[in-house]
């Protein structure tokens, strides 16, 4: 609510207050737009598809008029390995030299002139797909350029008046073009789930959407928890299948060639992987540390030597935080002494994953 009243208000009086923002930031040789002298045009129609024309046609109009426009909620499209995704910006500012930019209006402020680094982050990341989507209806358009900076509007320190910053999101657009190029197209995915298979939540019993979901491939990751509602769905295949993946991709990158847990603890005890794999030896020297440490603490005067939940998680030499880690429990001090850059990992990630997939995955889907 607090979010759609402070857009309201950025974008009252035909976004006045927008425009001159936009002009102070990203300047120009045009002066700010008075009150209503932006083109602001209406951009309903039928169906997103509708909208997508509508919005198409609005900005080739804007370009070719040689003056201000600000479309509020465009609509564009983007091709997701090979499906159309609808995006709508928070709005669009065709300068009247052909420039589109992407405006940006989030609810969390800007203090001092900056804002949470993550939440630009996020914000420049969600951007940079709109400029992408935007670059192919510039692409067909005369004299069209999309600007590679955006403009994010926030609240300005603790009131309700805007301010506006300029992010640069070369960056973004760099990775984001290449993830789209990397994803698999969704007819190749749907050649290999059984024939018949649907995910109708109207016709489907909760067990068909179950085995329905089950047959299509996923790739778990704990950063899921914070930005997929399938997260613990996932997270729970993951387990039993007893993947590294859930310890994190840190994790599964410097494991190599070992796919799940028992395969790590079989190497780090010795009984199967090659020494000369440095990724083995990495495992069997940390094993070795942990249990020289678990020996000398048990030795210390004053120690009991386990079972207290500080002193070591289980018996010396054995890597139970690693297993702790991968059932989603958190590593004890245990671990933390005796630590290899692996185990620590494993523990850290997946604790810290947990902590913000409970708290944060409804805003984290809310803002995507
Ligand atoms: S939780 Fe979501 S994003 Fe992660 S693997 Fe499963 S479906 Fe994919």
């Amino acid at each position: 609510m607090r979010g759609n009243a402070f857009e309201a208000k950025v974008k009252a009086d035909g976004g006045t207050e927008l425009l001159r923002l936009l002009v102070e930031r990203l300047g120009g040789t045009e002066p700010p737009p008075g009150p209503g002298a932006a083109a602001t045009p209406d951009l309903s129609a039928s169906g997103p598809e509708g909208r997508v024309a509508r919005t198409a046609l609005a900005l080739r109009e804007a370009t070719g008029s040689g003056g201000w426009t600000l479309l509020d909620h465009p609509l564009l499209a983007l091709e997701v390995a090979g499906s159309p995704a609808y995006l709508e910006p928070d709005a669009v500012v065709v300068r009247p030299d052909g420039r589109w930019t992407v405006v940006e209006i989030k609810s969390f402020p800007m203090i001092d002139g900056s804002a949470d680094p993550s939440k630009v982050g996020a914000a420049a990341r969600q951007a940079a797909v709109y400029v992408l989507a935007l670059e192919r209806v510039a692409a067909r358009t005369a004299g069209a350029e999309v600007a590679d900076r955006v403009l994010l509007v926030c609240p300005r320190d603790f009131s309700n008046l805007p301010t506006a910053s300029v992010v640069d999101v070369r960056k973004q657009l760099s990775v984001t073009r290449r993830q789209l190029a990397r994803l698999t197209r969704i007819e190749d995915i749907a050649d290999t789930v059984p024939e018949g298979t649907t995910f109708d939540l109207e016709h489907c019993s909760g067990d068909e959407l179950t085995a329905a979901v089950d047959s299509v491939p996923a790739s778990y990751a704990p950063e899921c928890l914070a930005a997929c509602e399938l997260a613990f769905h996932c997270r729970a295949r993951s387990r039993e299948a007893d993947a590294v993946e859930a310890l994190g991709r840190g994790v599964r990158g410097e494991l190599g060639g070992l796919t799940t847990v028992a395969s790590v603890l079989a190497a780090a005890h010795g009984e199967s992987g090659d020494p000369r794999d440095p990724t083995v030896a990495a495992l069997r020297r940390a094993a070795e540390l942990r249990a020289e440490a678990l020996a000398s603490a048990a030795a210390a005067p004053g120690r009991t030597g386990g079972g207290d939940g500080r002193d070591g998680p289980g018996p010396a030499g054995s890597l139970s935080a690693c297993e702790a880690a991968s059932t989603g429990g958190t590593s004890s001090s245990g671990a933390t002494t005796t630590s290899t850059r692996t185990r620590s990992r494993a523990g850290t990630g997946e604790a810290a994953a947990t902590g913000h997939g409970h708290g944060r995955s409804a805003s984290a889907r809310t803002e995507s």
